[in-house]
């Protein structure tokens, strides 16, 4: 098994990662940073998210497996102190492969395209004025809508910014987009669905508008559109993310852990 490392650059991630590095290659693994089939992180979540974004042309041939050198994440599985088990249940196959479809989203300027992929959520929220914008699913018009912005959020995703905005958390083993509203404005004269949407695996979402000065955001990365941005095509990618879980790996024990203080 080829293997590397994104890592944390403080020294406890540091330390993690020597001494990860001796153990594998006792077990025959290779380190090799040019193709890795396996990328271990060492961090919190937005090391993962930034792991991702570092191998997104190679994703499909690369399973990742996380270490926490913080606090609980929702992506890094293995505890600092659960080395030997990582390395143990690498060598056996005891892990629990799980994967997860990336977002994609087609940016539509005046005079080109590009493709974004997303881990979490693709963003559009305008911190200037407010952001006036049709919304369409499968090219069915849902409504005019007018607020800070609106993000189109993964199950994987749900348990970030969507929760803070009221999104529901989704059971990573359903495949779905959620739409989530950024402050909307509810009165007599504009109305909007008011509640997040959650939506089918095969659905596209659709923001159009006049979406300059908006901004782009996605995952930790974010576009500041100066150029004419007049749609955003949002859904599900044929990217999979491969995360290698630590056998007995619960969701809800993880909602439990995060979220629930008992
Ligand atoms: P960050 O500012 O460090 O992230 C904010 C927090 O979200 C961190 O505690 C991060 O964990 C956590 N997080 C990231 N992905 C998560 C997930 N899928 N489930 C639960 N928690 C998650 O920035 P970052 O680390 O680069 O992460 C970027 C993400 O931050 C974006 O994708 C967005 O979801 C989130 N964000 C949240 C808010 C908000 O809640 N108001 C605002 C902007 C962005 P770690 O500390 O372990 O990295
Ligand atoms: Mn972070």
């Amino acid at each position: 098994m080829r293997f590397a490392f994104y890592s944390r650059s403080d020294d406890n991630s540091e330390n993690i990662k020597k001494s990860l590095m001796e153990k594998l290659v006792s077990i025959g693994f290779t380190f090799n940073e040019q193709k890795p089939e396996l990328i271990i992180f060492i961090g919190g979540d937005g090391t993962f998210l930034r792991a991702v974004h570092e191998h997104l042309n190679t994703i499909d041939k690369i399973s990742f497996i996380g270490v926490r050198s913080g606090t609980l994440g929702f992506f890094c599985d293995y505890g600092s102190d659960e080395l030997d088990l990582l390395v143990s249940e690498l060598k056996y196959g005891k892990t629990q492969l799980g994967s997860y479809r990336m977002i994609e989203a087609n940016l539509k300027y005046q005079t080109r395209q590009t493709t974004i992929y997303a881990v979490n959520e693709i963003r559009l929220e305008n911190p200037f004025h407010t952001m006036i914008c049709e919304v369409q699913i499968n090219g069915e018009k849902l409504e005019h809508f007018r607020g800070n912005g609106l993000i189109v959020s993964s199950n994987l995703g749900s348990s970030a910014y969507n929760k803070s905005l009221g999104g529901a958390l989704v059971d990573p083993s359903v495949s779905m987009l959620q739409l989530t509203e950024i402050a909307t404005i509810q009165n007599n004269v504009y109305h909007s669905l008011g509640s997040s949407l959650v939506l089918g695996a095969e659905r596209t979402v659709n923001l159009i508008g006049d979406l300059n000065r908006s901004v782009v955001g996605f995952d930790h990365i974010f576009l500041e559109t100066g150029e004419s941005l007049t749609a955003i095509e949002i859904r599900l990618s044929k990217k999979t993310l491969q995360i290698l879980h630590k056998s007995g790996h619960s969701y809800i024990d993880l909602l439990h852990k995060t979220f629930v203080v008992d």
